[in-house]
């Protein structure tokens, strides 16, 4: 039996359909325009069509976008102050440093400088410590997308075996803490994990955050587990080159009970989740309730 695909571009385009209807109606109603600021430091081409995508769909959302572009060799206190400039901006309800950023610059210090009201990545140390104490936090894009597309197969995660393969900090770690809070029975793994392939059959949800071109085989996959790609790999066959996952798709699909494609899967709905998070931080930022996304 195949597994049932879940088609994350056709749930996040859902999604940032209700988030347009918000937007409509706080700019009827309050004459509110979120606007969502991304800073992109040089020009890695994978950064340039992600910055692209989520310009697109930030605009088609009826949010405003501001682009803000420096040299690969802009210097850390300018990357700064430019951050502080938008900390500022009454018109800026989040903001974006797109990763990664050139080497000579301290990616951890210009987060931690990012306002944590208007943190939409959800990476400052104050956002990342509200979602690991329980506390309202503005939640890292990827790892909330994850959540969302696991619980369109299962409404409830309470009491599932949930195994996540990576302990980053932008995806790994903050999917614990959200999978802890719908409470799943969390496991997770790393390079130092011992027989990796029986950890991850325990799981009836798997989430694969690695960054390694299909390590996920079939031998991972307790039959019927729903299975989260998070990996986004660029490789090389016969001349082509293609974009795969962490999860060898076409065999994990014939043991897995629900799968997500790779692309089609985790990446739109990340950019869906990041327009969320953009309009609740503009709705929290001036006062207003949550919007209804
Ligand atoms: P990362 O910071 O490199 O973390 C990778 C994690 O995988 C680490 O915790 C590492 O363990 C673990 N790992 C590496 N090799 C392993 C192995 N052989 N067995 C078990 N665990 C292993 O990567 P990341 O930033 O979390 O990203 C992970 C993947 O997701 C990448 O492909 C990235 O491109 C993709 N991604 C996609 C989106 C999206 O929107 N779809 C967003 C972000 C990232 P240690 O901690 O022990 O080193």
């Amino acid at each position: 039996m195949s597994a049932k695909i879940i088609d994350g571009k056709t749930i996040a385009a859902e999604l940032r359909a209700r988030v347009g209807n918000e937007v409509r109606r706080l700019g009827e109603e309050r004459g509110l325009v979120p606007g969502l600021a991304v800073v992109l430091v040089g020009n890695n081409p994978a950064s340039e069509v992600y910055v692209g995508a989520k310009k697109k769909m930030t605009l088609d959302s009826g949010m405003r976008s501001l682009d803000h572009r420096l040299p690969q060799t802009a210097t850390e206190p300018e990357l700064m102050a430019l951050v502080e400039r938008l900390n500022g901006d009454r018109a800026v309800h989040g903001i974006l440093v797109q990763l990664p950023l050139p080497g000579h610059i301290d990616a951890g210090k210009v987060l931690g400088t990012i306002d944590p009201n208007k943190d939409v990545d959800g990476f400052h140390p104050m956002n990342a410590g509200r979602l690991a104490t329980g506390l309202p936090a503005l939640v890292p894009c990827t790892p909330y997308a994850c959540v969302l597309l696991a619980k369109t197969i299962h409404p409830s995660l309470a009491g599932l075996e949930a195994v996540v393969i990576g302990r980053s900090n932008i995806v790994g770690k903050p999917l614990i803490q959200l999978l802890l809070k719908d409470n799943a029975t969390v496991t997770v793994t790393h390079s130092q994990t011992r027989n990796l392939p029986a950890v991850c059959r325990r799981a009836d949800l798997l989430f694969a955050a690695i960054g390694r071109p299909e390590l996920v085989t079939a031998a991972f996959i307790k039959p019927g587990a729903t299975v989260i790609d998070v990996g986004i790999n660029r490789v090389e066959a016969d001349g082509k080159r293609r974009i795969v996952g962490d999860v060898a798709y076409a065999e994990a699909s014939m043991v897995a009970g629900a799968i997500t494609p790779v692309p089609g899967g985790v990446g739109p709905m990340t950019i869906a989740c990041l327009l969320v998070n953009t309009l609740r931080a503009a709705c929290a930022i001036e006062g207003l309730p949550p919007p209804a996304v």
